[in-house]
């Protein structure tokens, strides 16, 4: 069923702007994406998909194609940075998707990106075209490409990212915040480290002004490890960049034996400068709206940033189907429905730092206190924060809406 006569243009090939796709032609609704790169690409690094994403995708039909290629962890092991100890756990595996109603997986972010491929059936989008801004009446929005290309739609939607050119005409060029922490990114063989027995596990280990998260990915084949550290803001041109193995290793000296053979085994590392934004009251502006990190950029502590996007693309579609007649209702509407949970989770990823990365000795040891009142897996129980994150349905929002 084709929805009358509504034409969706998506700025921005991402996470967000990809199941926008797939969402909008699940719903009947014809849409075209631009994507200025040359071809879709995603860092090379691994993903967390949580139950409330993974609902999603599941909904959209990539079930079947998400279960070959990810990794289906059975917990959340939080681990003290230097002897190792266990500071608490949180279920995952059976438990989390008896719980949630959804899987929670790893994926490496290029066989996510297949995925999502696959589910639009390599159609609908135009690469190498750099929407470089737009004009909107009451009728439409037109927007014009780096090569002058004029395209012309009924809504626009800005899913381009952190530097979002959308967003900055919408509501003007503010720089994002720099949090005054770097990632470290590494992906390893696992025949590399199999001797270490790391388990099927979200790995999180918290020290000092710095921390590690790691996990299989891809299958199973290759281990994933993000290390997020406190630094002086970086240089521009480094905000993405190829960082060198001995300053890694540098970086987390004095930590447990694990996480330095972790890094030493990895051939490649990339540093990244990590910026987020402070909430935006709203997204919209007549037919234009933002998606994804334009909206809302946030810290990773809680590997949620691509499943609010994923949540987004799917009320979004849900909210124009509603009202095809009226675009411009179903994207205050859509607004309405997002904003607020995506702005508690741009703040309580902000506060995880803390947790994650304190330095007063005392305060470690009260948290450390706190947290092992939870570290027994098989007795382990789901936080709140967790059980309001995963346990969202976006469908449910909707027909609730
Ligand atoms: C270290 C780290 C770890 C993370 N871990 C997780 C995790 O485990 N789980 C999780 O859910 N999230 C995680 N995130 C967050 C997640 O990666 C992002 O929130 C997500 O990728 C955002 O997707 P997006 O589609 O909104 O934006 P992007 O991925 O930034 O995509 C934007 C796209 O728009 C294109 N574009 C930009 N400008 C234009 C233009 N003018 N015209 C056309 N195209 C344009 C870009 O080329 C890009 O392809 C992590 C982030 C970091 C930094």
């Amino acid at each position: 069923m084709q929805t009358r006569n509504l034409k969706v243009l998506i700025a921005g090939g991402g996470i967000g702007g990809l199941t926008a796709l797939l969402a909008l032609r699940a719903r009947g609704i014809d849409a075209e994406l631009f994507e200025q790169a040359e071809a879709f690409r995603q860092v090379g690094a691994g993903i967390q998909l949580s139950c409330n994403a993974t609902r999603i995708l599941c909904r959209l039909g990539l079930g079947e194609a998400l279960a070959r290629v990810c990794v289906y962890p059975e917990g959340r092991d939080y681990r003290a940075w230097d002897d190792g100890d266990r500071l608490y756990y949180t279920p995952l595996g059976g438990r989390a998707e008896t719980e949630f109603g959804a899987p929670y997986y790893h994926a490496h972010r290029a066989d996510l990106l297949d995925v999502l491929l696959y589910g639009v059936d390599s159609k609908g989008f135009r690469l190498d075209a750099r929407i470089d801004g737009f004009d909107q009446s009451s009728d439409g929005v037109t927007v014009t490409l780096a090569d002058g290309t004029k395209v012309t739609g009924d809504v626009l939607i800005g899913a381009d990212g952190i530097h979002s050119t959308v967003r900055g005409q919408l509501f003007g060029k503010e720089l994002p915040r720099y949090t005054g922490n770097v990632a470290w990114r590494g992906l390893v063989p696992a025949e590399r480290v199999a001797h270490l027995d790391l388990g099927r596990v979200t790995g999180v280990w918290m020290g000092p002004n710095r921390s590690i998260v790691q996990y299989y990915v891809a299958a199973g084949r290759t281990f994933n490890w993000i290390g997020i550290s406190r630094s002086k803001q970086p240089a521009r041109e480094s905000w993405l960049a190829e960082g060198r193995i001995e300053d890694a290793l540098a970086e987390y000296s004095g930590w447990h034996t694990t996480i330095r053979s972790i890094i030493a085994a990895t051939p490649r590392v990339l540093r990244q400068a990590l910026y987020d934004r402070e909430p935006l009251p709203d997204w919209r502006v007549g037919r234009v709206v933002l998606l994804g990190d334009a909206a809302h950029p946030m810290m990773p502590f809680y590997a949620q940033g691509a499943a609010q996007s994923i949540e987004d693309a799917y009320v979004l579609a849900g909210c124009l189907a509603t009202s095809p007649d009226e675009p411009e209702a179903a994207l205050e509407r859509y607004v309405g429905l997002r904003q607020p949970r995506t702005a508690w989770m741009q703040g309580l990823s902000r506060r995880e730092e803390e947790l994650y990365q304190m330095t007063d000795q005392a305060a470690i040891a009260a948290r450390n206190a706190r947290m092992r009142s939870n570290r027994t897996p098989e007795q382990a129980t789901f936080p709140p924060e967790q059980i309001r994150l995963y346990g969202y349905d976006a469908e449910a929002a909707l027909q609730a809406a």
